[in-house]
């Protein structure tokens, strides 16, 4: 059958992949990019350097017959291994065992064999076309600009925005008719540093406990299959590994009060923050002061629309309809689950488009709004929370009513990372399952003091099954 011809504006994680799953399904599919082909130019990155792919992220790989390819990219991540003021450390494995993991990855090796593989699909790409404004008459009219301000037009049947949380679509759509968008801010940032593979260090600067890892032949400086948190109560940095054996270090503040971006705005003073606060991570960060003065504050937001289409003309997926904070890992992991859906719709109702954008919008919202919810709620968790005996004593009851109840009560960050039960099932169950972890913990201090026999029938009493 002859398809209509598919255009997608935005190359990155989500687009590519989207290009990929729809020229499988035998669409014709053309993808405009602003950025120059990162194949050729180099990966123009920006910002997180690297991601944490969990199990919904990897099912959308899975489709695409991208397993292989991506997973010889990336560096197994077991657990939180938490950075305690003292500097003693403790790894809070993610899931039962080595089963349930999750996978940092290089976003530009990722974007990389993303559009490699659409394009072996068969989808084309078009680099240094930045959107710069769109009309919506009886067919859409796409206008972009190249490097050097040239003007070209495209007359399509229809656009798909991919193109992240600053979308030239979106904002052309919101134009012709209000979508009911509203950002709000986190008021935290983020500043990106590393922690160099041990080859890298420079030889003057380098800890002894990593120059005795260097000269047994070890890359990583710490250990590489966790993603470490320094937890500091209103703020935090974390760490990711690289699979050539350096670390991301992200810096996560408040914008203002003390410490702030505000407060820490230079180099100097970033490095009396990590002597006070990250001490144990600073020997690891030799560049720190370099990093710290070349790479931008980033900012956090939450984007949030009432409508993700616009009738048959134009649909927003990934970031562009739903930028959420990054504390949970699942911002790509849903765009992905987005691209499946999309993908599926389409090839199931080829011939109307209408009805495919208002299923996919009336399917997915619910979960991109919970998943917002959820990473905002993370935040706190990953900051203050790891480091309070209360929370960690919640957490191991549900560890232990997980293993005694495997069929009602599921961890709820288990139902997010590992499992593909709808964002908005895993809040609304993990909103009744913390519900009675706080109810059976009360005044109880360790897992000894707590009457199983009694949690045991509250979970019946409480918990549906799950379907
Ligand atoms: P993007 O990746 O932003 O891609 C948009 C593409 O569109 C880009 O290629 C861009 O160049 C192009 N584009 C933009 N404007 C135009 C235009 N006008 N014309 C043409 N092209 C255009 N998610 C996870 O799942 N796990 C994580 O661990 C994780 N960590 C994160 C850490 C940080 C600090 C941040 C900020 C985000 C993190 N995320 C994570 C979220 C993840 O980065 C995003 O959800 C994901 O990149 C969304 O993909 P996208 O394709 O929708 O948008």
């Amino acid at each position: 059958m002859k398809q209509n011809p598919i255009t997608i504006v935005g190359a990155g994680l989500v687009g590519a992949l989207l290009a990929t799953l729809l020229t499988q399904r035998g669409f014709s599919v053309t993808v405009y990019e602003r950025r120059h082909d990162p194949r050729v130019a180099g990966y123009a990155g920006g910002r997180s350097i690297n991601l944490a792919l969990a199990e919904r992220g990897l099912h959308g790989l899975r489709l695409a017959g991208m397993t292989d390819t991506v997973m010889s990219l990336a560096v197994m991540m077991r657990g939180r291994m938490v950075h305690h003021r003292d500097g003693h450390t403790e790894l809070l494995r993610y899931g039962r065992d080595d089963s349930e993991v999750i996978w940092s990855v290089s976003r530009g090796r990722l974007n990389t064999a993303l559009i490699d593989a659409a394009e072996m699909a068969g989808a084309r790409f078009v680099f240094d076309r930045r959107l710069a404004g769109a009309n919506f008459g009886d067919e859409v009219t796409l206008r972009f600009e190249n490097e050097s301000g040239e003007p070209h037009e495209q007359r399509v049947p229809f656009a798909i925005g991919a193109d992240g949380a600053g979308s030239a679509l979106r904002a052309a759509m919101n134009a012709t008719q209000p979508l009911g968008e509203r950002i709000e801010p986190l008021g935290h940032g983020y500043k990106e540093l590393e922690i160099p593979a041990l080859p890298d260090f420079p030889a003057a600067t380098i800890p002894p406990a990593a120059a005795a890892a260097l000269a047994r032949g070890e890359r990583f400086a710490i250990e590489p299959n966790a993603l470490h948190i320094w937890p500091r109560g209103n703020y935090m940095c974390i760490a990711l590994p690289n699979a050539e054996g350096s670390f991301t270090v992200t810096l996560f503040l408040p914008n203002a009060g003390n410490p702030s971006f505000e407060t820490v705005d230079s180099p100097a003073a970033a490095r009396a923050l990590f002597e006070r606060d990250f001490a144990d991570a600073l020997p690891l960060i030799p560049e720190l002061e370099k990093d710290f003065a070349a790479n931008p504050v980033g900012v956090l937001a939450t984007l949030y629309l009432d409508r993700w289409h616009l009738d048959r003309r134009a649909l927003l997926i990934g970031d562009a309809a739903h930028a959420i904070v990054p504390f949970h890992g699942q911002g790509m992991n849903c765009g992905f689950e987005d691209a499946v859906e999309l993908a599926q719709l389409f090839a199931a109702t080829p011939d109307d488009t209408a009805a495919v954008f208002a299923e996919f919008e009336r399917r997915r919202r619910p979960n991109a709004e919970a998943i917002a919810a959820m990473a905002l709620e993370n935040y706190v968790e990953m900051r203050d929370s790891v480091a309070d005996p209360a929370f960690l004593l919640r957490r191991e009851l549900a560890r232990s009513l997980a293993e005694r109840h495997p069929d009602r009560f599921v961890p709820r960050d288990s139902m997010v990372t590992f499992t593909r039960m709808p964002y908005a099932e895993a809040f609304a169950r993990g909103v009744a399952q913390e519900r009675l972890l706080r109810e059976l913990t009360a005044g109880h201090e360790r897992i000894g003091d707590i009457d199983l026999a009694a949690a045991d029938a509250k979970v019946r009493e409480q918990l549906e099954p799950l379907s």
